[in-house]
């Protein structure tokens, strides 16, 4: 049997976004509440989760790719501990103004996860905080979900016809919930 992916963006989605600035080392990384249960939801109900983030600030010198693998093993162990796995994470490393076609808005880290994943994108969701989360999921096909934290509530008045959620939710708990069909007043 397929097994259902979900992509889920990193900062602002999973963990505290310092808007402005980055994550450059696992001290500076804080899970956003309810985080770590929603992905134990989403691993009990079958998803393989992929996580698929800008990380500009290697290309930018201001950390090393290094780093983001410690941030990585890290957010993973943990994710872990609470009896749910990340099954892969897709990161773009380039710098802001290089021009690459992975940053998102760009398609590319999507398009590496599909050669190495098996899945249908009009049946697969993408969470993201920003516009440009949702215009790269829209762009490849996928359902996308805006959530309101990190940059969701500083962005959510910006949206339009190229970048509209096919939902728009509180946290990564609301959007699981969503997504698994816990909707209010149904069921
Ligand atoms: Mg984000
Ligand atoms: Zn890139």
């Amino acid at each position: 049997m397929r097994r259902k992916v979900i992509f889920i963006d990193r900062d602002g989605v999973i963990n505290w976004d310092p808007i402005g600035d980055y994550i450059k080392k696992w001290d500076d990384f804080k899970f956003l509440d309810g985080v770590l249960e929603a992905l134990y939801m989403l691993s009990a109900a079958g998803y393989e989760i992929i996580v698929i983030s800008n990380q500009a600030g290697i290309g930018d010198g201001k950390y090393l790719k290094e780093d983001l693998d410690e941030i990585t093993e890290n957010m993973e162990r943990v994710v872990r501990s609470y009896g749910a796995k990340i099954t892969a994470g897709y990161y773009c490393l380039h710098g802001k103004d290089e021009g690459c076609t992975c940053r998102k808005p760009e398609i590319g880290l999507f398009e590496q996860a599909a050669r190495d994943h098996s899945f249908i994108p009009q049946e697969t969701y993408f969470i993201g905080d920003k516009i440009s989360d949702i215009k790269a999921g829209k762009r490849f096909g996928l359902k996308t979900i805006m959530v309101m934290t990190g940059h969701g509530p500083l962005q959510k008045d910006s949206v339009d016809d190229s970048s509209r959620p096919d939902h728009i939710a509180d946290d990564l708990m609301a959007a699981v919930h969503y997504i698994l069909g816990f909707h209010k007043g149904e069921g």
